[in-house]
Parts: structure tokens; sequence; C-alpha cells
């Protein structure tokens, strides 16, 4: 597949998106689906906005470039060359968007250009519907382990700020208060259809969940992704807070 609607996927972020002609119809062929982000670092001059942008372009070596300012760059649709040998296929370049950060890998990375790469993957995961623990750095996916150390900087930290946009992107304040107030009376039923619903997913589609404890375990198998993965933990506090249920009743 190419990924047409990658362009789309990160306008989603917020940031400026530029798209780089001929975009849609570059890279080494077909991509087979979308798995994996894996983020690199291009270790490349030290000044200028994207000064690695055309040799990535032209080799085909990620699908998209940011800059230094956080203006990102969509290059190629296409299966890219930039994961190379991995621990596991899924996070190879079949499965993987690649993004390549221009920085040198040394200097200090700019706050603005650091936290518009949380903001893109957390578009990315949000678009191509993956979690968070899918947003991996070339470091921790090349085989063997310490081929490379790109980015140089700490994966889960970064995957903890992802984790803070992506929140931001599907929840409202007042949705946050109105999931927190659901949570709160145990009504994790209605939740999970709240949920269901912000995902863009039809709640009644699957069996309907009665509420309280069964609720939870409903929800728990339904795999609606990240959303559910925060609202589950929350509802993991609530429920350690629930009474037991009642016990069978022993009369004869
Ligand atoms: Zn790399």
């Amino acid at each position: 597949m190419f990924l047409l609607d990658l362009a789309d996927a990160c306008r989603g972020s917020g940031l400026r998106v530029l798209e780089v002609d001929g975009w849609r119809t570059r890279g080494h062929g077909r991509m087979s689906g979308v798995r994996t982000v894996v983020c690199h670092h291009t270790a490349g001059p030290p000044t200028g906005e994207a000064p690695s942008l055309n040799f990535i372009r032209d080799r085909g070596l990620a699908q998209l470039v940011l800059g230094r300012s956080g203006t990102v760059h969509v290059v190629a649709a296409g299966l890219c060359w930039h994961a190379g040998v991995v621990h596991d296929p899924s996070t190879g370049n079949a499965w993987a968007i690649g993004i390549e950060a221009e920085a040198t890998g040394t200097a200090a990375w700019p706050t603005v250009q650091y936290d518009a790469y949380a903001r893109l993957c957390a578009a990315l995961v949000g678009h191509y519907r993956l979690t968070v623990a899918r947003v991996l750095g070339h470091k921790e996916v090349a085989a063997p382990t310490g081929r490379k150390i790109d980015p140089n900087f700490d994966m889960a930290a970064f995957r903890a700020l992802v984790t803070e946009h992506l929140e931001d992107d599907m929840f409202t304040p007042e949705d946050r208060a109105k999931l927190n107030s659901l949570a709160s009376r145990a009504d994790v039923g209605f939740a999970r259809d709240q949920i269901m619903t912000h995902l863009g997913k039809d709640p009644t589609a699957g069996p309907v969940p009665p509420a309280g404890r069964e609720g939870l375990e409903v929800a728990r198998r339904v795999d609606v992704g990240f959303a559910l993965e925060q609202i589950m933990a929350r509802l993991d506090a609530i429920e350690a807070r629930l009474p037991e249920p009642d016990p069978v009743d022993e009369q004869l």
C-alpha cells in the first residue's frame, strides 16, 4: 500500500505540514501496512531547517522528515529504507513509518522540535489506530542490539510525552471531566460506550456490556487501543475501591 492519507494524518498533529513534490508515488514499492512508527535522527549538519531532506528524498530513506522548526515534510507514501535489519518484522520497513528528524545526534534538541516530534507521533498513533508502545526508536528495533543509537533521547520519556499529546487530541477537558465523573460512579458499561463512540466505533456493534464489574471485563476484552487502556487504568483504581460482590447466599 501507498500511504496516500499520510499528509492528512500528519495534519492531525496541528503542525505545519509541507508535501514534497512526488511524495504520493515515492518509495521502494508498497508497504504492507502500518504497525509501527520508527523514530530516527539524521546525524546531519548542525544548522538549517532540514538540510538532509533532499538526500532522504532521493534515496527513499524515510516517509517523513521533521525539520528543526517542527515542520513536517511529507516525503514518501511507499516503502522506505530506514529500519534495516530488525528484531521483529512488524517494526521493519514493510510495516513501519520512518521519521527522520533533522539533528546532529549530539547537540541538544530544540524544545519546539522535540515537542513537535511527540505531537507528530501522537497524530500517527491516532490516525493508524496504534498504541503508544508502537512508537519505537531505531535503537530499539535495530538488530543486533547496539547497531543504532538514534534517536539520542530517552524513548520512555518520549513515549510519555506522546501519550500526553494523544490524550489532548482525544479528549477535550469536558470529555475528560465526563469520563472521570462516570468512572467515579463505577458506571463502567456506560463509560465504555462513551469511549467507543469517541473512537468512532459503533458502541452497539458488540455486546452491550452491563454496568459494573461485568462491564469492566467486557471493556478489557475490547481492543479499542490506547484510550481504552488509559480509561481502564483509571477504572482499575476505582475498582480497587468498589465493595466486594455480594457473597453467594448460603441459606438452604
Ligand atoms: Zn535511524
